[in-house]
């Protein structure tokens, strides 16, 4: 039912803007909003979270609060308003939004941010047996069931949905914490022929020859047909229990975009210009995962950033009738730990690995939180010694790297094919 209807179409010279959606992109976009709009950011989270480093709380390496943000206090800072609701029904036509207690909220302008979302309820059981992989309390979660049943002294298996970078990095730490349990075996499923597909270089292999002194069992090219409370049924009838069942693969536009009109169907990203502006309705832009570029680029947090600051100043340059800005992917490694044991940088058709290269991946962690807190108020607030240590900040001198600079680090080899 509708309750409340808040005028935020434009008085006087002040246009309004609603941004869906506030993580990476989101927050973004309202840290690079100026206050010569009205800004309302409506997202039911109230933290920030930092989810490249989420699978470390599965071995208890960091703790919930050293990866999250109050949105609120961030938002209030850059001088806008944020209401903690999730935004249920968009129409387009009509230049307003719902929100799950029933307010509306008209707009001038509307930037949707609102990321994707996991696809584990296409695989019956799923949505009711396995445990996603997604957020903070998600992570949380799994970490402290991994030490409710270790503590029991029982064979425990697990199974991990997905062999891609965040069931690999699922995979790294529960080897960090349990590796030396010798009675926790852990199972990969992976439905395509090799483990980290679509990385460059014979990562399966790198990561089968770390794996080997452990009990863990890869299966490729077979999928979860069936979830079950202690077991996972597979495309080829077998039958594996599981003590926890850990979902990472894939991640699916939101039906809201589709429910709202914004894009064809349920399996397509809402459908935007260069400047990522929606291909239909001129005054909502779209950033971060839940935007459908023409030239499609990877779901990754350091795009999300980047959309989310386009987006933001496209919308400006739209209102004072400027041409719109081409978001221009940047072209950046990516990291991925493998808990203790090893870490990768992958960067165009090269894969370094090392364990220094998770320091790296610490100071990226490091800086982006900072990036989200500019007051650096928050920071010192809730965590005591501040979060940019300094050897943090000699790392990050080597986020401008050059294969000759990782070299620095020490240990750093190449994976080849
Ligand atoms: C386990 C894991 C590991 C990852 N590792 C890396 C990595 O190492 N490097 C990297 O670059 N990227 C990584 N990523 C990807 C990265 O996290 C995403 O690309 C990034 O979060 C996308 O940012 P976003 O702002 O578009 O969406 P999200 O970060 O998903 O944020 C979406 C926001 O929208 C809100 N929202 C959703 N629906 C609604 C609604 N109806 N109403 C209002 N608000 C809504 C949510 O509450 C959330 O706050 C990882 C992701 C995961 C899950």
């Amino acid at each position: 039912m509708v309750k409340k209807i808040h005028k935020n179409r434009s008085h006087g010279s002040l246009p309004s803007i609603v941004i869906v959606g506030a993580n990476f992109a989101g927050l973004k976009a309202a840290l690079s909003l100026p206050q010569k709009f009205r800004v309302t950011v409506v997202d039911p989270r109230p933290w920030f979270e930092f989810s490249p480093n989420i699978h470390e709380l599965v071995s208890g390496l960091k703790t919930p609060d050293l990866l999250r943000l109050p949105k609120k206090a961030i938002i209030k800072h850059a001088g806008h308003a944020f209401i903690p609701e999730a935004v249920t029904t968009i129409m387009p036509e009509k230049n307003t939004i719902v929100t799950n207690s029933g307010k509306r909220l008209s707009y001038d302008y509307c930037l949707l941010a609102i990321g994707g979302q996991t696809n584990m309820h296409r695989v019956k059981g799923a949505g009711t047996h396995a445990m996603p992989f997604k957020t903070v309390s998600h992570c949380q979660a799994i970490g402290d069931r991994l030490k409710q049943f270790s503590g029991k002294n029982k064979s425990v298996s697990i199974i991990i949905v997905g062999g891609g970078f965040e069931g690999v990095e699922a995979l790294g730490e529960i080897l960090r914490k349990y590796k030396d349990k010798k009675a926790i075996q852990v199972h990969m499923i992976e439905k395509r022929g090799r483990m980290m597909n679509d990385a460059p270089g014979d990562m399966d292999k790198e990561l089968r020859r770390l794996c080997s002194p452990y009990p863990v069992v890869f299966h490729n090219g077979i999928h979860v047909t069936r979830v079950w409370k202690h077991s996972v049924v597979l495309s080829n009838n077998t039958r594996i229990p599981s003590q926890i069942t850990i979902w990472t693969g894939g991640n699916i536009p939101p039906a809201l975009l589709f429910e709202s009109g914004l894009s064809a169907s349920m399996e397509q990203w809402t459908p935007v210009n260069a400047g990522l502006q929606h291909v239909t309705y001129p005054n909502i832009f779209v950033a971060g995962d839940a935007a459908g570029t023409p030239e499609p680029v990877s779901k990754q947090a350091y795009h999300a950033l980047d959309m989310g600051k386009t987006a933001a100043e496209n919308i400006s340059r739209h209102h004072s009738g400027k041409s719109l800005t081409a978001f221009q992917p940047s072209s950046k490694p990516m990291l991925v730990s493998f808990g203790d044991l090893d870490a990768f940088l992958i960067y165009n058709k090269t894969v370094f690995a090392g364990v220094a290269l998770n320091l790296l991946k610490e100071a990226v962690f490091q800086l982006t939180m900072n990036t989200m807190d500019p007051s650096g108020f928050l920071l010192k607030a809730y965590h005591a010694s501040g979060r940019l240590g300094s050897s943090a900040l000699t790392m990050a001198s080597f986020l401008s790297f050059t294969p000759k600079s990782l070299k620095k680090l020490g240990g750093i080899r190449i994976i080849g094919k």
